[in-house]
């Protein structure tokens, strides 16, 4: 009788041992079933960030004007990035480097 009760013991053991590693394997591997993976922030470019700290203030290059990096017109010269108040320092600028 006891050694039945050790072998129900050792099965029950063995069934959460295995829904242990499924559950563990299904962290690692991507969810089979349950949750959706967690999409990343919508309407958010992290790619862009990185060149930058968030908030640094910068000099506008064609009219000397400071701005905010994350309120600036952007612009990607050669791997970095330029800062300007307006679109039109910024398109003067191209020109300017055009030219
Ligand atoms: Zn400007």
């Amino acid at each position: 009788m006891a050694r039945l009760l050790d072998i129900i013991f050792d099965l029950i053991l063995a069934v959460a041992a295995v829904r242990f590693i499924a559950s563990t394997f299904r962290r690692f591997f991507g969810p089979a079933t349950g949750h959706p993976p967690r999409s990343p922030h919508a309407g958010f470019s992290p790619g862009q960030e990185k060149q930058t700290i968030r908030g640094e203030t910068v000099r506008d290059p064609v009219c000397g004007m400071f701005v905010s990096t994350e309120l600036s017109h952007r612009l990607e010269w050669h791997g970095t990035f330029l800062h300007f108040c307006s679109d039109e320092c910024l398109e003067q600028y191209q020109k300017r480097a055009a030219s």
